[in-house]
């Protein structure tokens, strides 16, 4: 577990007003007598320097380590509060996952939507642990970000606005869509040079300036920084066996693929 986590405790009932009624069903159903969360944080910048894999993406999957990192952590709670019931959710949560880190006091909230940490800067993945235990909740009021609106000029898509984010129009998005894509989105990766997501907003912030790299061991090494289309197996399968503990197989291995076409070859996409 990374240094870098104060495991506070956010009752439900402050995130009910940034969850959806399906969020909040969902995570109801996910735990009975669900009462709050404890949130945390683990970096994943490194030093890799240039590539055309997001940086997310180079260790080892993100669901995997943090998974794990989570598993240790109920450990301790289980301990601490015998008897009280908890549930680790990464990505793809029900609880709006940079709200409740920066009510933690983990960070503020990024005009890219992401949370933005004293330490590590944006470059981190968020866990939470949901919990029945009944305690007074421990949340702070939200913070912004300085608002230089940098990461809305920069971005490629127009995926960030003064009016929010749009996920159709988000690069990173469209690296890991499947099927065939628009001559606009072949177009985004082929002058991002980007095979499998999109580092823009977050390499353009201020407040990532002085990010410090990762601490924890799964992210710093045996990184993939760039592929070509050689570097892809023929079929699924070998895909799947060659790249199963990293984050940009999790859509098989269409998707990559065909960027990597986009990027060396002379595929127009599958328009
Ligand atoms: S990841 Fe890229 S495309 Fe998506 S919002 Fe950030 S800069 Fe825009
Ligand atoms: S680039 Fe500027 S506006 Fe965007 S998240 Fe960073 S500080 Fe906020």
């Amino acid at each position: 577990m990374s240094k870098n986590n104060c495991g506070r405790y956010i009752g439900i009932d402050a995130l009910r007003e940034y969850m959806t009624p399906d969020n909040i069903a969902r995570a109801e159903s996910a735990l009975a007598n669900l009462r709050g969360v404890f949130v945390y944080v683990f970096p994943y910048l490194t030093q890799s320097g240039e590539g055309n894999i997001s940086l997310y993406a180079r260790g080892e999957d993100y669901h995997r380590v943090v998974r794990r990192q989570l598993e240790k952590q109920m450990q301790a709670l289980s301990e601490r509060y015998p008897g009280s019931n908890f549930a680790p959710f990464v990505d793809a949560s029900p609880f709006p996952e940079v709200m409740a880190a920066a009510m933690s006091g983990l960070g503020v909230v990024g005009k890219h939507n992401l949370l933005i940490t004293p330490r590590w800067g944006s470059y981190v993945f968020i866990g939470i642990i949901a919990t029945d235990l009944e305690r007074a909740s421990e949340h702070l009021p939200l913070q912004s970000c300085i608002g230089c609106d940098a990461c809305i000029s920069a971005c490629p898509g127009g995926a960030l606005t003064v009016g929010g984010f749009d996920a159709s129009r988000c690069l990173s998005d469209i690296t890991q869509r499947k099927g065939a894509l628009t001559e606009r989105e072949v177009f985004l990766i082929r002058s991002c040079g980007t095979a499998w997501g999109c580092d823009i907003c977050q390499s353009v912030c201020p407040m990532n300036k002085s990010a410090e790299p990762t601490d924890i061991a799964e992210f710093g090494f045996d990184l993939v920084c760039t592929l070509i289309p050689s570097d892809i197996p023929p079929t699924q399968a070998e895909f799947k066996r060659t790249y199963e503990r990293r984050a940009f197989s999790w859509r098989g291995r269409a998707p990559i693929a065909r960027n990597l076409e986009l990027l060396f070859g002379e595929s127009d996409g599958g328009q």
